[in-house]
């Protein structure tokens, strides 16, 4: 449930309020827009039976949230959420482009590549340490090790710090290493995982599952919110679906539609998407085309030496050029083009 506060209502009454639903056992979510807040209420609404809600001080309207992920949803809080990484901005008109390889080999690698997509504009820094591979005789990650290799490489860029984290045993090496948690696709429905990064407090990105719907995927961040966090970027890497052409199928028409149902950040991951270095740019391009808040990308000096997805690694230098070319791109505003819409549609209906 929501309340949408009277445009003038007062701090006065809006803590009120919001003391008010806490006292009768629920959790409140408050969003300040420019005009009106609303006030989000968590929990079981049954337990709000009969309660004089629409008689508290400055509530306008009581609304129901008709869909189950709550606290993700754009009814609770209107405004696009803003997730703040060690002062790197993302959502909101922030546009934030991660790269780094997908795992992490060498210092050296590490280092050149980091120097090299800072230089370019990318504004954090991904790289693995605990891989999920198909199979299990495939390189794993360097652990520990390859986390710190990214630590050093963000004490000598500055650049902020993206790492999965697969299982619950690494929460707190993962913790003590990260500055964003990455849950990649296989992870996404690993609900006692989600439900204890929540607990966290550290930005997290959620990636979809393999072949997973919006719903699912919303459900699986609300789970992350639930545990409190409310910082959590969302991340298209592609589905599966019928088409084997490729590696997997970016849905670049979820990012107007995701944005239109939650108010958090919307990311592509085209690298993952792809499979393959030749398309990654242009897919790329497509997503910040669409309206993106960002791109998480896979780059690498020596794909054919790299330890995972080397077919799908950007080289520096076609990293360099995606820049240039995102650098100079004017994004759709959906935003924008919906309050179009909404004045064509009422003067063709005549109204006011
Ligand atoms: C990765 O980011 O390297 C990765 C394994 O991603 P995904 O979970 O999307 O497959
Ligand atoms: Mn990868």
């Amino acid at each position: 449930m929501i309340l949408v506060m009277k445009n003038g209502a007062t701090q006065e009454n809006i803590d009120s309020t919001a003391k008010q639903i806490k006292d009768w056992g629920h959790d409140v979510s408050i969003s300040k827009g420019e005009y009106q807040t609303v006030i989000g209420i968590i929990g079981d609404k049954q337990n709000l039976a009969g309660k004089p809600l629409q008689a508290l001080a400055g509530v306008d309207k009581v609304l129901e949230v008709s869909v189950p992920y709550k606290k993700a949803s754009r009814d609770f809080h209107p405004e696009d959420s803003i997730v703040d990484i060690n002062g790197v901005k993302i959502g909101g008109g922030h546009k934030s482009i991660i790269a780094g390889p997908c795992s992490v080999d060498s210092y050296e690698n590490l280092i050149l590549i980091a120097n090299a997509v800072k230089k370019a504009g990318a504004t954090m820094l991904r790289g693995g340490a605990f891989k999920p591979r198909t199979s299990p005789y495939s390189f794993q990650g360097k652990g520990e090790e390859g986390l710190k290799m990214l630590a050093e490489a963000r004490k000598e860029t500055g650049l902020p710090i993206v790492t999965e984290l697969m299982s619950e045993k690494d929460i707190d090496l993962v913790y003590q290493y990260t500055d964003v948690i990455q849950i990649g696709a296989r992870n996404m429905q690993n609900f006692a995982l989600l439900k204890e990064i929540g607990k966290l407090g550290k930005p997290v990105i959620l990636k979809n599952g393999i072949a997973s719907t919006v719903k699912e995927h919303l459900m699986s961040v609300e789970y992350v919110m639930s545990g409190g966090l409310n910082d959590v970027i969302i991340c298209l890497r592609g589905t599966r679906s019928y088409e084997t052409a490729m590696r997997n199928t970016l849905d670049v028409n979820l990012v107007p539609y995701i944005q239109k149902l939650t108010h958090l950040p919307v990311i592509v991951d085209p690298s993952h998407s792809a499979g393959k270095r030749e398309f990654v740019n242009s897919l790329t391009y497509a997503g910040m085309a669409v309206g993106a808040d960002g791109a998480i990308v896979e780059v690498h000096p020596c794909p054919s030496c790299a330890l995972s997805d080397g077919d799908q690694a950007l080289l520096p230098e076609d990293f360099d050029y995606l820049m240039e070319k995102i650098d100079k791109l004017e994004p759709w505003n959906q935003k924008d083009w919906n309050k179009k819409l909404a004045n064509m549609q009422n003067s063709k209906l005549g109204n006011k």
